[in-house]
């Protein structure tokens, strides 16, 4: 292997930047070449690739978002668009590639390594919601994002003795709203894996007022609806001052913490190793804090277990 391309795709995370650099700067160690394919997929097909060296990956690894920059390319699905993708990796002379990206991303990576191009997926994703690893690049950060978001909106809470609902980010998995609502004290978690009926949230709410609480944090998952509706349904029911704030994009953004940085560092030398060695269709994970490769089908099947005991630890802590 002389030349590989590492690419982000999907939904950017914070970390991305730290597995980029790690991806370019263990290849060149190894004396490979690396091309940053722009905008994910959609780079293939426009062939905006672009040679990196030691200095292009410098001063990034504190760095949210993600240099490559990234998107959601539906012409990569097509028949037509994936040939034209091919023809440009035959064009620029790429031995293997590096899809830094979620489940969606990963699909897009089994397909090109079926057409003969080595491919390494790495869970990059805030939600966590790939069930072969235990995180996803980026959770930790949104996870820590969302805390601090919580600490900030409790204050103003206990003020006001108000009820405040926090919808927070996961498409149809729940884990951004179950560990920051366990992490932060949540009074209610509602998330996909765990429906719950309006009288027991009610219910939860009023023992609290009962017992002389100042406040409620509601932990929603977008994945189990719109906070504005939750409001009003709950309001409907008895008489409760409740705000509503949906954190949005900026669980998305800001500086990588520690333990992403960590994990993108050790994640993208080791896709770099693999992919430099001849290892294609796979996919890494981390299980136990050690990095393993898994088959990209197989890690695909997995379902997601849901952590029972989490959910129910946040209840008895938030009596
Ligand atoms: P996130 O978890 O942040 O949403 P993701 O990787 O799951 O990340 P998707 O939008 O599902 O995000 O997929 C990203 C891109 O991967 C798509 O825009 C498309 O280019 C490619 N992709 C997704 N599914 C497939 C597929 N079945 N075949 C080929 N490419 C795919």
């Amino acid at each position: 292997m002389r030349r590989i391309g590492v690419l982000t795709s999907g939904g950017d995370a914070p970390g991305m930047n730290a597995a980029i650099r790690a991806v370019v700067r263990y290849a060149i160690y190894r004396n490979i070449e690396v091309l940053g394919i722009k905008k994910g997929y959609k780079g293939l097909i426009e062939n905006d690739i672009k040679h990196m060296d030691l200095s292009s990956v410098a001063d990034i690894i504190h760095r949210g978002g993600t240099i490559l920059g990234t998107d959601r390319c539906e012409e990569f699905k097509t028949e037509e668009g994936f040939n034209k993708a091919l023809d440009n990796i035959r064009y620029r002379d790429i031995d293997g590639i590096i899809v830094i990206g979620g489940d969606g991303s990963f699909q897009g990576a089994r397909k090109l390594s079926l057409a003969g191009i080595p491919t390494i997926g790495i869970p990059g994703t805030i939600d966590n919601d790939l069930a072969y690893t235990e995180y996803t690049l980026g959770f930790n950060t949104a996870l820590n994002t969302i805390l601090d978001s919580i600490s900030k909106i409790r204050d103003t809470s206990s003020s006001h003795e108000r009820t405040n609902i926090i919808e927070v980010m996961g498409r149809n998995c729940g884990d951004l709203a179950l560990y920051s609502g366990l992490a932060g004290g949540a009074e209610v978690v509602i998330i996909p894996e765990a429906p719950i009926d309006m009288d027991t949230i009610c219910e939860t709410i009023m023992r609290g007022k009962a017992r002389g609480k100042k406040h409620s944090i509601i932990m929603l998952a977008e994945g189990s609806g719109n906070a504005y509706e939750l409001k009003d349904a709950i309001t409907n029911k008895f008489d409760v001052n409740i705000r509503c704030t949906v954190l949005g994009y900026i669980q998305r953004g800001g500086t990588p913490s520690a333990y992403d940085r960590l994990l993108g560092s050790r994640l993208g030398a080791k896709g770099a190793e693999l992919l430099v060695g001849g290892t294609g269709n796979v996919v890494l994970g981390t299980k136990d804090n050690v990095i393993f490769n898994m088959d990209i089908d197989e890690a695909l099947k997995i379902e997601k277990q849901f952590d029972y005991e989490a959910y129910e630890l946040t209840k008895i802590l938030s009596m």
